[in-house]
């Protein structure tokens, strides 16, 4: 007796039906806010531009608007999952200002003969007068 048969498994192709479920579940999402973005509608120019480049899994992708302005695609998942909060703005701002708390306040302190007046507001970076 050997009537099992091992099952029929279809690993690269996602049914129609699922396609059009995932699609209208994105759908759903147009119009709502994720942290800075907007979604605006699903991008499916850069979608097709993944198939044209022969992308076996295209990623579906968001166009979004940021809070800055901007207008840009991001993958659906990076948006409902916070890894993208902006369009790259808010990762620039949290840098810098990163970057100013990290400056040390050495105003009034002597280094040999040295002596720091304040930090010098011309140069944007760590240089002291
Ligand atoms: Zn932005």
């Amino acid at each position: 007796m050997n009537n099992i048969y091992p099952p029929k498994v279809t690993y690269n192709k996602i049914p129609k039906k699922e396609e059009k479920k995932m699609k209208s579940i994105l759908e759903n999402e147009i119009g709502k806010t994720y942290n800075h973005l907007t979604i605006l509608s699903l991008d499916e120019d850069k979608k097709q531009e993944q198939i044209n480049r022969g992308v076996k899994y295209p990623r579906s992708y968001f166009k979004c608007q940021c809070d800055c302005g901007n207008i840009c695609s991001i993958r659906t998942d990076s948006v409902k999952n916070g890894h993208s909060t902006s369009c790259g703005c808010a990762k620039i701002k949290a840098a810098s200002e990163q970057g100013k708390k990290s400056l040390i306040d050495l105003t009034g302190k002597t280094f040999g003969k040295l002596i720091v007046l304040e930090r010098d507001k011309e140069y944007n970076g760590t240089h002291v007068k």
